[in-house]
């Protein structure tokens, strides 16, 4: 598995798991736990998840796959800006520990900007670390000057990581936010990496990984690995399609096959407000 390496000097996987919509339908519920034990034992070790997903469902679920494999995990969950206040941020924080049967999270994260003032979320995340509940913590949807605000306050620049929006299609974080991320040397982690399955239905995209022995999901993430610092956390809840996932390790693209990629989905020209989900 290739890594990206966090500020701490700790490797994590750069191809990890989403959850988002897991643990909501009973029927699916088998397949979705086979999924993520398989992602386990093939080296994608990093699983993301949220409070919010499934009202709690999720984490259930996600809790429940790696029952007596926790060690083998990185953990990412999300507190809710409403929650993310200096008492309920550590409440929040304890249901999901609950929910996931471990006694930490690797990597807790502020799902997106709120009301609250960061100050107060970021003095209760310092708190939970030293509690040993929070190995890390990140932000989520932060643009450039939500990180230019953090960075200032006492203790922020330990931020491991700005999970945002970013995809083939979806490029408004390279205009000013990667770059700030990079010199500090913050890796970015790309959610909705295949625009929640729509890449994969992408006629041009189709044609292009077809014609390279690709498919065109793996085109889309063999994309985002190609770039250093980026963590991508595709969701599948499907075995064959994990493993279809996984395989966009095996096709680092050429110049110019970025070049051609770049063609069919330009970068915004002009600096673009951050886009969410
Ligand atoms: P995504 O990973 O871009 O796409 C997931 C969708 O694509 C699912 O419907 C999945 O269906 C399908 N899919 C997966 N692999 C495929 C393949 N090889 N071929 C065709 N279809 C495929 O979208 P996402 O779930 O929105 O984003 C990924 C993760 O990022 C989430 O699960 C969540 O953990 C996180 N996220 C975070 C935020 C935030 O605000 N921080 C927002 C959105 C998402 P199957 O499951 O049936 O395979």
């Amino acid at each position: 598995m290739r890594s990206v390496t966090l500020s701490s000097g700790e490797r994590v996987p750069a191809l990890g798991i989403g959850t988002w919509r897991m643990g909501e339908r009973r029927a699916a519920r088998a397949e979705e736990i086979a999924t993520l034990r398989l992602a386990i034992e093939l080296g994608v070790t990093l699983v993301d998840t949220a409070e919010m997903y499934g009202d709690g469902k999720t984490e259930a679920l996600v809790g429940e796959a790696i029952a007596g494999r926790r060690d083998e995990v990185f953990l990412v969950s999300k507190v809710y800006p409403h929650n993310a206040t200096r008492e309920g941020t550590g409440s929040a924080c304890e249901r999901s520990l609950q929910r996931l049967r471990t006694d930490r999270i690797d990597l807790y994260l502020l799902h997106w900007r709120g009301d609250v003032p960061l100050a107060e979320t970021l003095e209760a995340f310092l708190t939970l670390q030293q509690q040993g509940k929070i190995r890390y913590f990140g932000v989520s949807n932060f643009d450039l000057a939500d990180m230019q605000e953090l960075w200032e306050l006492p203790g922020a620049r330990a931020v491991a990581t700005d999970q945002v929006l970013y995809n083939l299609t979806r490029r408004s974080a390279e205009s000013a936010l990667m770059p700030w991320l990079g010199e500090r040397h913050i890796p970015v982690m790309a959610y909705s990496p295949l625009e929640q399955g729509r890449l994969a239905q992408h006629r041009e995209l189709i044609a292009l990984a077809r014609r390279d022995g690709m498919s065109p999901a793996q085109a889309a993430l063999a994309w985002l690995l190609a770039h250093d610092d980026v963590i991508a956390i595709p969701k599948s809840g499907n075995r064959e399609r994990l493993k279809e996932n996984l395989g966009a390790l095996d096709h680092a693209l050429s110049p110019a096959q970025l070049r051609e990629l770049d063609r069919l989905f330009p970068k915004p020209r002009r600096p673009q407000p951050l886009e969410m989900l």
